[in-house]
């Protein structure tokens, strides 16, 4: 079920868990604004997400909250993930799912790197 966007930060997310190490995953990046771990359901030969160490809901939340040090460490993590990824070269995709027309089923800001092979059209038809 997509989520309101508009809703309070809810610590009990599972973003947020994995943030507190309170559930497994595969930890791809690390720094003191992101973190990056695998897509459990992986919709690419690459699909990782990255998340901010802050509490956002949204890119809505975040692109009107956060600190210019957190937006600028998070694209930061971003970029980097893709580029240890090997990523660049052939190129790659972003995507941020924001509430219920994009999607978004986990609460906590995350954007996806998709890429390894041709992604195909941008929006389903
Ligand atoms: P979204 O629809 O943009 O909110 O995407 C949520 C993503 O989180 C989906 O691609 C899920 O496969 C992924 N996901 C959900 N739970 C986990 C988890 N425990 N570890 C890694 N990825 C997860």
């Amino acid at each position: 079920m997509p989520i309101d966007a508009t809703q309070p930060y809810d610590d009990q997310n599972i973003f947020a868990k994995i943030l507190r190490g309170e559930i497994p995953s595969t930890k791809v990046y690390e720094d003191q604004w992101a973190y990056a771990f695998e897509d459990i359901n992986p919709q690419a030969e690459v699909h990782t997400l990255v998340i901010p160490k802050g509490h956002y809901v949204s890119w809505d939340d975040f692109s009107a909250k956060a600190s210019d040090a957190e937006i600028g460490g998070f694209v930061r993590a971003v970029g980097e993930v893709a580029r240890a990824k090997g990523l660049v070269e052939p190129g790659y995709r972003l995507l941020a799912n924001i509430g219920q027309h994009g999607g978004q089923e986990v609460p906590h800001l995350h954007v996806h790197i998709c890429g390894g092979q041709p992604l195909g059209p941008m929006i389903a038809r």
